[in-house]
């Protein structure tokens, strides 16, 4: 592509409405055909994308209390962040560019590992339904019950006639909540594979990230081809009306906190909390308040 048809792009791109509808999986997604390096809205360089993501906050923090406040007058809405990925592909680094831009309290953040012995005593949904954000605040979850249809299934750590039922399970969980007043956000960071193996390496060469490299990374990068297969389905299986799934081109990692951000605002604000009904006379409170 020349210099000239990019400028084209990144400006049709800036047109467009929104970043969600931009990023939405609908139907004929096909995650082997989204370009993870592509920048599809906003600035094109990392210092205004950083810029841009940070003049956020004060909207974001705002309508984060509101959130706060509704649920104090009895609202039942929360919302949640989902962030999926394959390994290196930033879920750290993203959920800390959220948090910059968030109020710490109504805040809460779970990481999934592989279940303990208890948990896999349990139903899958088990520790998922502990972790849910209270109303009035945001979850973030770096991974989740979506794990439990990609290496589960990739790994094959139960019987595929029992991980294919999952997709219809989540389905119905996540509408339960979504009824109850829960919003879902569930992203796809959308890494390359060259881009994986980059930063595979600089875990290794750089003396303070090798703590971050895990051997076993390279394990699962041998399955690359059957991981995309196994997002692909749940990308596909699982973006509902209710829960959408959005993937998020993730090979820049400023344009991927970019993208991030203003899902986040963009979600917050077609949520528009409401403060709670104030249920005394304000005049007359005022008047004691004076006299007391
Ligand atoms: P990390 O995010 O780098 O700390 O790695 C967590 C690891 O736990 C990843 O390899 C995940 O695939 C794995 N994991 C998360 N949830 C599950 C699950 N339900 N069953 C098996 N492995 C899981
Ligand atoms: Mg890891």
């Amino acid at each position: 592509m020349g210099k000239k048809d990019k400028g084209k792009e990144s400006k049709q791109a800036k047109a467009a409405a929104s970043v969600r509808d931009l990023l939405r999986v609908g139907p004929g997604f096909d995650l082997g055909a989204v370009d993870a390096r592509r920048v599809v809205a906003g600035p094109g360089d990392k210092v205004m994308a950083r810029a841009e993501s940070l003049a956020l906050e004060p909207e974001i923090t705002a309508l984060q209390e509101r959130l706060y406040a509704e649920s104090k007058g009895g609202g039942k809405r929360r919302l949640l962040l989902v962030l999926q990925g394959m390994d290196t592909s930033g879920k750290g680094g993203a959920a800390k560019a959220v948090d910059r831009v968030c109020e710490p309290i109504g805040l809460r953040m779970t990481s999934f590992g592989p279940p303990t012995q208890e948990e896999l005593r349990h139903h899958y949904l088990w520790r998922i339904n502990k972790a849910l954000p209270p109303t009035g605040s945001i979850g973030i979850f770096d991974r989740s019950h979506y794990e439990d249809v990609l290496i589960v299934r990739v790994r094959n750590l139960v019987p595929e006639d029992v991980w294919s039922g999952r997709y219809d399970e989540i389905n119905a969980w996540e509408k339960k909540l979504s009824d109850g007043g829960l919003v879902f956000l569930k992203c796809m960071l959308h890494i390359s594979k060259a881009e994986q193996q980059e930063r595979l390496l600089a875990r290794l060469v750089e003396p303070d990230k090798q703590w971050k490299y895990n051997p076993g990374d390279v394990d699962e990068r041998l399955l690359w081809d059957s991981y995309q297969a196994a997002y692909q389905a749940a990308l596909t299986r699982c973006s509902t009306e209710y829960a959408p799934w959005y993937v998020i081109p993730a090979d820049r990692k400023w344009h991927r906190d970019w993208l991030l951000t203003q899902l986040v605002a963009e979600t917050l604000r077609e949520m528009a909390p409401q403060y709670p009904p104030i249920d005394y006379d304000v005049e007359a409170e005022m008047a004691r308040v004076r006299a007391s």
